[in-house]
């Protein structure tokens, strides 16, 4: 049985500064919704929130 797991490579992305700070993966079939997490962003120097983005 052939199974093809539709990992995405995808960045999460500083609101404020509008950097990819972190990359991630993401399974298309299990998570639809876009990600929004609080991380600690390294140009900040703070923890702000990021959203998903697509990474090429
Ligand atoms: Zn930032």
């Amino acid at each position: 049985m052939a199974t093809k797991y539709k990992e995405k490579l995808i960045g999460f992305e500083c609101t404020t500064c509008k950097r990819i700070t972190y990359y991630s993966k993401k399974n298309k079939k299990t998570i639809k919704e876009k990600l929004q997490l609080s991380k600690f962003c390294k140009f900040c120097k703070k923890h702000t929130p990021h959203k998903e983005t697509k990474v090429k």
